[in-house]
């Protein structure tokens, strides 16, 4: 078949395949270095992150959290009688903050004046891209942008009602009584624990040997432990062999381990994302796509074929909405044509947001002596923090490591790891000083406000430099 550019249609400067994170913040920031624009998206612009993702995930933690606040208020001297959940309350709520982010991100568009072209895109070749509506577009850059799916793993098929991914579990209007999360990532951990704090009874089937795997040792435990005082049951390195629906009853049995098993009436598999790829090129694009299924990018993320970039959780970096719009900025910037500095993903900032919550950027104590580099790490728990304390939030740590000088003094801040109250809001100051190369000696100049929960960043730093002030 011959495909003709459709006579009606402008030649872009940029053309997005995918209206999500990646895709948006491309359109936003090319838009307003004066490019012309136009995004096919074939849902909702927002993406995976605003509709199925990061923001309704992040919600339902947020109403976890009022709940927390609600059931432990007596030790503040507040009593409330017998507290309780309407979780279709919540999903309505969740919903409204969505649709109103939404319409804000629908009108910025607009008001860029950034094409939004409903539909589902393939990218043909030579620039240009078919939509689903027959029409042809074609642009002198093209930035795919179609992000990622959940994987699923053999014997749990996804049917929504027993077996679901994030996407069923962000869209239910009641909690289940019990669950089993296969996965202990980022996104398991977040859901395993939203949902203990609600009420369910929650377990963990991990493969790896620790929950939240990546993250510094210190800090997963703090989140093991206090998931395991609030209940909830962590199982590492077993892997899950199916599950067994119940016949006379809600739910099934997932088998496990050595012949271990779990009753529940959901599972959440969360077993990370694929990328979208399938069905996205056709034979006409040179863009190279690897085995997994990811887009070849270089450092600029571009593909194989000249004027095509990728961007997102559709190229095999960190899936995370805020790598999308760095990985966008870096497409644009190398369009215009200007000076561009590729992401580091080494020293990216990450967080998750269970409780307690996780923040860090740079290196693990862990990664960096496998590395072979010399470390000074100093710990400070927010056991001795006065906001911390005030707040009745005392789990956690801040862990800051610097490389070891010659001389044994501390030299530039390699990672910042933090676990507790608030941190993924505190991050800021350690993602800086990991970036900035910045030494212990430089960041303790800085004076923190007291009592904040920041101030065991502080503390924490000046511990580097061989004099703390209460950190040793
Ligand atoms: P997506 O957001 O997946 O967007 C891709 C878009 O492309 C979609 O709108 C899709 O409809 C569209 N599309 C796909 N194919 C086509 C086609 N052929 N034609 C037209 N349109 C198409 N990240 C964080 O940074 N912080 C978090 O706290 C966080 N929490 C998460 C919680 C959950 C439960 C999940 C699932 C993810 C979370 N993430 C988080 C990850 C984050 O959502 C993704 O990294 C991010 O959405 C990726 O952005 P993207 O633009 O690459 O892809």
């Amino acid at each position: 078949m011959i495909l003709e550019v459709s006579p009606t249609s402008d030649i872009y400067d940029v053309l997005v395949i995918g209206g999500g994170p990646g895709g948006y913040a491309a359109a936003l920031y090319g838009a307003s270095a004066g490019l012309s624009v136009a995004v096919v998206e074939k849902e909702k612009v927002g993406g995976t992150c605003l509709h199925r993702g990061c923001v309704p995930a992040k919600e339902f933690l947020e109403t976890a959290a009022a709940f927390r606040a609600v059931t432990g208020a007596s030790e503040f001297g507040i009593t409330v009688a017998d507290p309780r959940i309407d979780f279709s309350v919540s999903q309505a709520r969740k919903q409204k903050v969505v649709d109103q982010l939404w319409k804000g991100l629908s009108g910025l568009m607009k008001g860029r004046k950034i094409e939004v072209i409903e539909g589902a895109a393939k990218y043909i070749g030579s620039g240009r891209v078919e939509v689903s509506d027959g029409r042809v577009l074609e642009g002198q850059n093209v930035i795919l942008a179609a992000g990622s799916v959940p994987r699923s793993i053999p014997g749990f098929d996804i049917d929504g009602k027993i077996v679901m991914t994030s996407d069923e579990v962000l869209s239910l209007d009641s909690l289940p009584a019990s669950v089993a999360v296969i996965g202990g990532g980022a996104i398991g951990c977040e859901f395993a624990s939203m949902m203990a704090d609600l009420g369910a009874k929650v377990t963990i089937l991990e493969a790896l040997p620790q929950i939240l795997t990546g993250v510094d040792k210190d800090v997963a435990e703090v989140v093991l432990k206090s998931f395991r005082r609030r209940g909830i049951n962590v199982h590492t390195g077993v892997a899950v062999s199916g599950h067994t629906p119940h016949a006379d009853s809600i739910g099934t049995t997932v088998h496990f381990g050595d012949q271990q098993s779990v009753s529940v009436e959901v599972v959440i598999v969360s077993v990370g994302r694929r990328p979208n790829s399938e069905g996205l090129l056709s034979a006409g694009a040179e863009v190279e796509v690897d085995q997994r299924g990811f887009v070849t990018v270089d450092q600029y993320m571009r593909t194989t074929e000249q004027g095509v970039y990728a961007v997102g959780d559709l190229v095999a970096t960190a899936q995370l909405a805020h790598i999308g719009f760095a990985e966008a900025i870096v497409a644009i910037k190398h369009i215009l044509g200007e000076q561009v500095a590729p992401v580091d993903y080494s020293k990216v900032p990450w967080c998750i947001y269970c409780h307690p919550e996780v923040a860090f950027a740079g290196l693990t104590e862990e990664a960096a002596r496998t590395a072979g580099i010399d470390v000074i790490v100093k710990k400070d728990p927010f056991g001795g923090n006065s906001r911390a304390r005030i707040l009745g939030e005392t789990d956690g740590l801040v862990k800051v490591l610097a490389e070891r000088l010659p001389d044994g003094s501390a030299g530039r801040i390699l990672g910042v790891h933090m676990v507790g109250p608030w941190v993924t809001e505190q991050l800021g100051q350690g993602y800086l000083a990991v970036n900035w190369e910045a030494t212990p000696e430089e960041v303790s100049q800085f004076i923190q406000p007291h009592p904040t929960l920041s101030e065991a960043f502080g503390e924490t730093v000046m511990a580097l430099t061989g004099r703390g002030l209460h950190v040793g």
